[in-house]
């Protein structure tokens, strides 16, 4: 009986960490990059005195390992905790045990620092991420997109077409379910680290920018290379994941302080929303100081614009810096700039799309002799997905896949591009059959077919980048979603702006069917499955797919962490060979 009892809490043990141990940052199992520069930390509790604790990395002081001084903060910032730093430090390949010994207590970390082969196997690379892109949007995607008959489709999604794919796990290291930034941080940084956290470890410390930091791919193309840098969105261009290219703050809604960092580490080609974050305070300007960031750019030689047709000028007149904002928050999706024209397209008439922005990007960043790296990201096919609004999220994987075609169209034939194309991690979302209006029955459920009777869909016809013209028909996708608040679902697009599936309850605090959509025809009311104050559909741990191709895609296969991603980009940058 007793072997029994101590054998369960050996296994609780297992799981759970214990509560007053040393904190080591970068974590256990780190793996990253030679020559890329990280903070050291290692918090101790209960606040002792420096010598009541020692620390050593492959049994040498750290002093001697980092090749500098060591700062030790007693009682760091007042808290019940003390630090010992290093800043700014960085290693050469190799394996490094870290052990942190207060007292009797001895806690340690394994490190692997890679190295990468001293010369690139590509000139450029662009990484193309989905956000919330799951197999479900994709699947849906193909249908509409290449036409679905007697079991085969009609041509294949750019991004389907790739020699080499792998599934990518995309969990945080406190989390199993990520969000964006956390996971966007991954492919940035090769380090795994907290929600909401970009570009640093989550420790103890009070302000979000003070956290132990680890470099970013945007950094070390600037500091290791002559290569130009591209970051484009559709989302705010200081939302997580375009943040995640250059940005360190424990907390992704540091949005001010990200536009701050865009200006300081000034990629050369910068496309999204957000223009209130780059205005000194006043009006339509959302800072809080007097910083003009827009102005600071056209000061070191930027183009800015505001509209497609000024960044197509732009492009076509040679220029290679170029900073876009577009609209002041999310530039809209290709549901409403083609279709049903909502959202913001009556205020901002000319924005451009995710393939016209890779286009014109590609045409700027292929100037530089040297090559480019370029990250283009869909954002909205995540956004739209929160608000289980399927149609709008597939038209922007629609999207995605022409500006992938875009970037293939660029490599084709020169061998020495690496393209990726991968989710930051994905939503509960499947295709489970068609609705057909000509089923008895007035209710979602009455019309679903499964099965033998999804027969496909009867959307007008397609434009020449592959969008119906006409969503809103009698024979539709069935796309549902595994997560919901309290939510009205009337099976159909929602043509009159996005769908807004709950809103604040009479208490203020529990979330209620948005009565607008339980009063349209057909509609069903669903009891929701998510924590009562939760007003949208939350991410999914379910792995995402990568697909890729040029030089160094083929270290792309099987199951990967996301942190893999950087990896390889490092490699074939030659990031670390030096
Ligand atoms: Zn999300």
């Amino acid at each position: 009986m007793r072997h029994a009892v101590a054998a369960s809490l050996f296994l609780i043990g297992a799981f759970t960490a214990a509560p007053h141990a040393q904190t080591i940052y970068p974590i256990d199992r780190a793996e990253f990059l030679a020559g890329s520069r990280f903070d050291f930390k290692v918090e101790f509790p209960d606040a002792p005195k420096p010598e009541a604790v020692k620390v050593t990395i492959n049994g040498k002081s750290v002093d001697a390992v980092f090749g500098k001084p060591t700062t030790f903060l007693e009682a760091e910032e007042g808290q019940k905790h003390s630090a010992l730093w290093a800043r700014g430090v960085a290693l050469p390949p190799g394996r490094y045990l870290v052990e942190a010994t207060q007292g009797n207590a001895r806690k340690s970390v394994v490190w692997e620092v890679y190295g990468t082969q001293r010369r690139p196997r590509a000139k450029n690379v662009i990484l193309f991420i989905g956000d919330g892109m799951s197999v479900g949007h994709r699947t849906a995607a193909r249908v509409i997109a290449k036409n679905w008959r007697e079991g085969k489709y009609d041509g294949d999604l750019a991004m389907d077409d790739m020699p080499h794919m792998a599934l990518i796990s995309t969990s945080g290291s406190d989390s199993i379910v990520t969000d964006s930034a956390n996971s966007a941080s991954a492919y940035a940084t090769g380090h795994k680290s907290c929600n909401a956290a970009l570009g640093v470890y989550c420790a103890k410390n009070a302000l979000n920018l003070d956290h132990p930091k680890v470099e970013t791919i945007g950094e070390l193309i600037r500091r290791r290379t002559k290569k130009s840098l591209g970051v484009v969105t559709n989302t705010e261009i200081v939302d997580a994941t375009p943040a995640s290219i250059i940005a360190h703050t424990r907390h992704r809604r540091d949005y001010n302080a990200i536009a701050t960092m865009f200006e300081a580490v000034r990629p050369d080609v910068i496309m999204g929303g957000g223009k209130p974050h780059f205005k000194p305070k006043g009006e339509g300007s959302k800072r809080t100081d007097d910083l003009d960031l827009i102005g600071k750019f056209r000061d070191v030689g930027y183009t800015y614009v505001e509209t497609k047709t000024a960044m197509l000028e732009a492009a076509a007149s040679g220029k290679t810096k170029l900073l876009g904002l577009f609209n002041d928050s999310n530039i809209d999706g290709a549901f409403d700039l083609r279709l049903a024209k909502k959202g913001t397209v009556s205020k901002f008439p000319d924005q451009p799309d995710v393939p016209s922005q890779t286009r014109a990007a590609l045409k700027m960043l292929s100037k530089n002799p040297h090559g480019f790296f370029l990250m283009v990201e869909s954002g909205r096919i995540d956004k739209y997905s929160h608000s289980l609004d399927w149609e709008r999220a597939v038209f922007d994987t629609i999207m995605l896949d022409n500006a992938v075609q875009v970037a293939k169209d660029f490599a084709a034939g020169r061998n020495d591009t690496l393209i990726i194309v991968v989710p930051d991690h994905t939503h509960a979302v499947s295709l489970v059959g068609t609705y057909d209006d000509a089923r008895p029955g007035q209710l979602p459920r009455d019309r679903l077919g499964p099965y033998d009777l999804s027969l496909p869909p009867n959307y007008g016809p397609r434009d020449a980048e592959g969008y119906p013209t006409d969503m809103d028909t009698s024979r539709r996708l069935a796309v549902i979603f595994g997560t919901f608040p309290d939510t009205c679902d009337i099976a159909r697009p929602y043509m009159d702006g996005e769908r807004v599936p709950a809103v604040k309850g009479p208490d203020g605090k529990t979330m209620v069917a948005n009565e607008k959509d339980c009063a349209r025809p057909g509609a069903v009311r669903k009891a929701g499955n998510l924590p009562f104050g939760m007003p949208q559909g939350v991410h999914a741990a379910d792995d995402g797919i990568l697909t890729a191709m040029g030089p160094g895609a083929e270290r792309f296969r099987g199951r990967k962490d996301n942190t893999f991603v950087f990896r390889v980009m490092a490699e074939v940058l030659a990031l670390g060979g030096r």
